[in-house]
């Protein structure tokens, strides 16, 4: 697996990613669950990578990062931490179908319609606020 070619579902972004994680890690925290309806799956890109053709929408959904998403269609493309490598969902890489799942943050956060099996490593949410205290402010905001 070299590269992977992606569009979301009404086409109008293409994303060519040269270089990438060949894994992908999920997330449960509110903010992702919001975003996606229940989970969110990402993988790494280093940004000089990553190659996108039309118009995308971004929301700023904490001080650091923003999300990607399709105007046209609403498909969610990536999160990006400002100045950081891309995460993209796999969903949109037909490539993508074998990636492995090697992380859960937020594990204790999920839904019960979103349980995910498996054998990869696991990180609460205190766990991981405790490395990225960062995390915290956007939290206070999202108490609804
Ligand atoms: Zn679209
Ligand atoms: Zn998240």
């Amino acid at each position: 697996m070299r590269e992977m070619h992606g569009h979301c579902l009404c086409g109008a972004v293409r994303i060519d990613v040269a270089e990438f994680r060949h894994d992908v890690s999920a997330c449960h925290c509110d903010l992702c669950r919001r975003w996606t309806g229940a989970a969110m799956w990402g993988f790494e890109a280093p940004a000089d990578a990553v190659t996108v053709t039309g118009e995308v929408a971004s929301y700023r959904s904490s001080p650091f990062a923003t999300r990607g998403f399709c105007p046209v269609c609403g498909t969610h493309l990536w999160i990006r931490d400002d100045g950081g490598p891309y995460d993209l969902v796999p969903g949109i890489f037909e490539e993508a179908r074998d990636l492995p799942l090697v992380r859960e943050v937020y594990a204790d956060r999920a839904f019960a319609c979103a349980p995910l099996a498996g054998g990869h490593t696991r990180v609460t949410k205190d766990t991981y606020e405790r490395s990225h205290p960062f995390v915290n402010m956007e939290k206070a905001d999202d108490q609804a």
